[in-house]
């Protein structure tokens, strides 16, 4: 059998899922996005091809991100989901009997837990394990965590922000809230809202943020051209906004991340203290891309912050590379 089988990881994330093989490297990378009939319940598309659906959708169809909160809001459509993305990843190989790892949002609860595991048991895994995504972020940025030593990492996804502590292989503390990615997203739209009377789309807010968004003022400073609808003419416009304006409209959510990695510091034991002071924060996730987040944040805590070497990977490299310490830690 072993000659036939892969290790997986999976990274079940809000916004992308990702899977990570020892041998073949990413082998899947879609959005977490499954559409389906409002009429018979069914999936009509799932990953890439549902996300180009967000928001055009006719009115039969929705599209929709399961896991959006961090926890499993739709259990069919994102039993579909897991299943839909391992046969992908494993179709070109038959005889294929793979273990899998799965990295899931600390807050789910065990019956989310099951449903997780069932769904990739039913896609055909021989063996399913769910770790703390923290965790795999942690041994995906190469931390070393089986060291007795304070680690923190910091994980801003699209619908949440985890923050851990792990030492020895295992959690000092960790928190999860739900602002990360989607909340500036929103953030964002709010503000065209309340500044410009613009409606703009969801993904027209997401894109405005990756191009001019930021946490710490700008070297040199951007404008960029958003189009939406106007609010009270219903007519399609365009404003140029600052990567100033962008950046007081991310404050709200950036702050509230700022918070939740502060509490988490205080509520680490002493004991911890003098390995942050060395090692830092290590952030992680699409969100710590946020240009200036890294050093808004060392401003914010005194602490040094490093950004993951690949921030977007961490989490699906560390759910890969847990079987092979699963494995050395069992020899
Ligand atoms: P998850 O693990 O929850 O699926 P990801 O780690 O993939 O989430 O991060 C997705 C979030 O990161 C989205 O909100 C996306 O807009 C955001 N993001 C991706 N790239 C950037 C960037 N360069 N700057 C700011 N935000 C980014
Ligand atoms: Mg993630």
């Amino acid at each position: 059998m072993k000659m036939f089988s892969e290790d997986l990881g999976i990274d079940l994330g809000t916004s992308t899922t990702l899977i990570y093989s020892r041998n073949r490297g990413i082998v899947l990378n879609e959005p977490s996005v499954v559409a389906i009939s409002k009429d018979t319940g069914e999936v009509i598309s799932v990953g890439l091809e549902a996300k180009r659906m967000i928001g055009k959708t006719p009115a039969n169809i929705v599209a929709l991100r399961p896991l959006r909160s961090g926890v499993i809001a739709n259990f069919e459509a994102t039993e579909k989901m897991i299943r839909y993305f391992i046969k992908k990843a494993v179709s070109k190989n038959r005889l294929f009997y793979p273990r899998i790892v799965i990295g899931a949002p600390s807050g789910i609860t065990e019956v989310e837990r099951r449903a997780v595991i069932d769904s990739a048991k039913q896609a055909g895994a021989r063996e399913v394990y769910v770790i703390e995504e923290s965790m795999a972020a942690a041994i995906g940025a190469d931390l070393p965590i089986e060291e007795p030593a304070g680690n923190m990492v910091v994980d801003i996804g699209g619908g949440t922000t985890e923050v851990a502590v792990i030492s020895l292989g295992g959690m000092v503390v960790s928190k999860t809230i739900r602002v990360a990615g989607d909340e500036m997203d929103l953030a964002i739209m709010q503000y065209f809202r309340k500044r410009y009377n613009l409606v703009i789309g969801e993904t027209t807010a997401e894109e405005t943020k990756i191009s001019i968004g930021s946490a710490f003022p700008l070297k040199q400073e951007q404008t960029k051209e958003v189009k939406g609808r106007d609010q009270v003419s219903g007519l399609p416009r365009s404003v140029v906004v600052s990567s100033e304006e962008i950046r007081q409209a991310l404050s709200e959510p950036i702050r509230a991340i700022i918070e939740a990695i502060k509490e988490t510091l205080e509520e680490t034991p002493a004991e911890f203290a003098a390995d942050l002071v060395e090692r830092g924060i290590v952030m992680t996730g699409g969100g710590s891309l946020l240009r200036g987040f890294p050093e808004l944040i060392s401003q914010e805590t005194s602490l040094p912050v490093h950004l993951a070497p690949e921030p977007l990977l961490s989490v699906a490299i560390g759910t890969g590379k847990y079987l092979e310490m699963l494995d050395r830690m069992r020899k």
